[in-house]
């Protein structure tokens, strides 16, 4: 973190962004636009922080949303285009989608067979997709892949119906997590194969999220030279449409101790949870790096960080320090900015943390707090 930010100035726990990280990735993201004329918009399911949407907006050219209220929040907050596909729409929400919306991925033929005439009537221009499977990705994580058995995303060769194309404007995969350009290269292969000769009657393809685009080994080169690919070959746009890679490394999750116990080894319980405040160390699983510490036994004092919460599995990993710790110390989790606030949650009644950002002309403000309020207002 950068040393200008105070972290005893924070309530705890509490997620906070360095704006110029984020704009330092917007502006790696920027140069792949500039350098090939594609188009990268957010997908708001990774990070929603509609505070720096304003800034997002100067950079990339719009959203992807998951849902109704993903396409909401783009479209009042940002404003740009606002892109949307889910597994399947709901009748009674399709038409409010349809005002926010300017392209709506589709996820089977008889989706798009169904709300058809709502966007034809929509008194604007829609560009409508379909998104395909092309059962090829190098993701290992089951949860994580769109391409494992009986996968119910996108539409596979086999059931791809060339003769209800009319109305379509582009095809969209998405087979990617975490993963580097060369991964990518290789699905576009499959991609080409199999799809190549309906992408020759399409206006764009999106390539979806995953792409690991701002991280420090990221090949650009073998990006730039993917999506050239599909431009040269095929005349068409291209969309990226990454989450993670927006706010990778930008943002922090400051908590403090609250107590140390020891049973077998020393645990310290924290103010933060991995259940409520950062789902994904449990669900992935992994263990976030935490400033100044070790792993286990690299320093003198180890401990297991544990949550508020009454799970026993609420448990983050083992760290090492150099010192002691004691009640009252702030722990510093680093790259919390992504699918963090956009999946916590108040089990057991844990307050959420509050959210922070750091500009450089305005410093540290802390854009929301929150309380009761939020806790109640979703139970009856
Ligand atoms: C999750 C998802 C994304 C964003 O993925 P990241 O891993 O955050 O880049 C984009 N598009 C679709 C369809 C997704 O499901």
């Amino acid at each position: 973190m950068n040393n200008d930010i105070d972290v005893k100035a924070l309530p705890t726990p509490c997620y906070i962004v360095d704006e110029r990280l984020l704009i330092k990735n917007l502006e790696t993201l920027n140069k792949v636009q500039e350098r090939t004329g594609c188009n990268i918009l957010l997908a708001l399911k990774g990070f929603s922080m509609f505070s720096v949407f304003p800034t997002v907006g100067k950079y990339l050219k719009g959203i992807t949303s998951s849902s109704l209220f993903e396409a909401r929040l783009g479209y009042e907050r940002m404003g740009k285009e606002v892109h949307i596909y889910a597994p399947a729409y709901i009748d009674e929400e399709f038409d409010e989608i349809v005002k926010y919306c300017d392209h709506i991925v589709f996820n089977s033929f008889d989706q798009w067979k169904r709300f058809k005439d709502k966007v034809k009537n929509a008194g604007k221009k829609i560009e409508c997709g379909i998104r395909v499977n092309p059962e090829y990705s190098e993701i290992e994580t089951p949860i994580y892949n769109p391409c494992y058995k009986y996968s119910r995303l996108g539409v596979t060769l086999p059931n791809f119906k060339p003769d209800e194309l009319d109305g379509i404007d582009g095809l969209h995969f998405h087979t990617m997590c975490e993963q580097n350009s060369d991964t990518l290269e290789r699905t576009i292969k499959v991609v080409d194969e199999k799809f190549g000769e309906y992408i020759k009657k399409m206006k764009w393809i999106n390539l979806g999220g995953g792409h690991h685009i701002t991280r420090p080994d990221y090949d650009i080169e073998t990006l730039v030279k993917s999506i050239m690919f599909f431009k040269d070959k095929y005349g068409v746009d291209v969309y990226l449409e990454p989450g993670e890679a927006i706010a990778l490394n930008t943002g922090y999750l400051v908590a403090k101790v609250l107590d140390i116990v020891n049973n077998g080894m020393n645990i310290a319980i924290l103010d933060t949870s991995a259940a409520c405040h950062m789902p994904d160390v449990i669900e992935m699983p992994y263990r976030p790096n935490i400033i100044g510490a070790g792993k286990p036994e690299e320093y003198p004092h180890t401990y297991r960080f544990g949550g508020l919460t009454c799970l026993a599995g609420d448990i983050i990993g083992d760290y090492s320090f150099k010192e002691p710790l004691k009640p009252g110390d702030r722990l510093v989790f680093c790259d919390m900015a992504h699918y963090t606030m956009v999946k916590n949650n108040t089990f057991n009644g844990v307050n959420l943390p509050s959210i922070a950002l750091y500009t450089e002309k305005d410093g540290i403000k802390i854009v929301k707090r929150f309380g009761y309020e939020d806790f109640e207002g979703r139970l009856s």
